[in-house]
């Protein structure tokens, strides 16, 4: 198989993977307010499988600076190529629906832009400033690209001191390289570091299920608790499409249940691990 490997059919979901679409009226409603206001959310542009429980509770991931990646992560759904303008408005619209939709914990992301000089870490930093203005009562938490390891623009977003500042780790180390070309292992655990050394709670994720083993799984455990990283979700790659890397297995929610177990075991003050779990998950629960 040529390094981008691809299947003829995408591995048969079990039961426990099976969800509702999200067809409710509430559904509807968060969908109709974000096109009115002209927003991205990482729920729609990843084809998240939680979106339909997620917005009936009236929560979304916000995702800032347009919607086209400049990089290619090989299970990724995000579009990539040459990103769009940044509209000047998008920080109006996100306090807009924020408001509409009354939310008190608000989770902002972004694809990353390689081609800002600050990869937008002061849009992300604008953002939480003006919550906090314009909200004061609302949580942010922010999931921030690695910023290519730039201690200024971190800086930037520590400034500006949302609650949770969230990194992904995305994938396990021996599969990063060919899963995600353009990111690098060390780099990200760095950005990780730099924020747990901060007053920020730290946050990061990953996905399993590329074929990745069980040591490497175990690995990346302890190499977040080793950069004292505090909350951690873990979650089930589902493959987007045929195009993208085969998902090599589905784990049981028991497997998730241990990982969630050995994960507290080693320090971390919260944990979610699952099927269904994605980054922002629940991120509100934590607290
Ligand atoms: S950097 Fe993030 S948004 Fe971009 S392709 Fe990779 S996972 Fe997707």
């Amino acid at each position: 198989m040529n390094e981008r490997q691809s299947a003829k059919q995408i591995l048969h979901k079990p039961h426990w993977l099976k969800v509702r679409p999200p067809f409710s009226r509430e559904c509807r409603n968060i969908k109709s307010t974000l096109a009115n206001l002209k927003l991205h959310t990482v729920c729609q542009e990843a084809a998240c499988p939680n979106m339909s429980e997620c917005f009936a509770l009236g929560t979304a991931t916000f995702m800032i600076v347009g919607n086209i990646c400049t990089r290619d992560c090989l299970y990724c759904n995000v579009a990539h190529g040459k990103p769009l303008a940044i509209d000047e408005n998008e920080i109006n619209h996100l306090i807009d629906a924020v408001r509409k939709m009354k939310l008190e914990y608000v989770v902002i992301t972004s694809v990353t832009r390689d081609d800002l000089p600050d990869g937008g870490a002061q849009v992300f930093a604008d953002c939480v400033n003006r919550l906090r203005e314009e909200i004061p009562s609302c949580k942010t938490e922010v999931l921030i690209p690695d910023f290519q390891g730039s201690p200024e623009a971190l800086q930037k977003v520590f400034e500006a001191s949302p609650d949770v500042i969230n990194h992904n780790m995305e994938v396990v180390k021996s599969m990063f390289a060919q899963l995600r070309p353009q990111g690098n292992y060390d780099i990200s655990l760095k950005v990780l570091k730099n924020i747990s050394s901060s007053s920020v709670i730290s946050k990061s994720g990953f996905m399993i299920g590329f074929g990745e083993s069980r040591e490497d799984i175990l690995r990346l455990i302890d190499d977040l608790a080793a950069v004292s990283c505090e909350r951690l979700t873990i979650g089930q790659y589902q493959q987007p499409t045929l195009k993208h890397w085969p998902v090599a297995k589905y784990y049981h929610p028991d497997e998730f249940a241990e990982f969630k177990e050995i994960a507290y075991q080693k320090g971390f003050q919260y944990v979610e691990a699952g099927p269904l779990v994605r980054s922002s998950y629940h991120a509100a629960k934590a607290g």
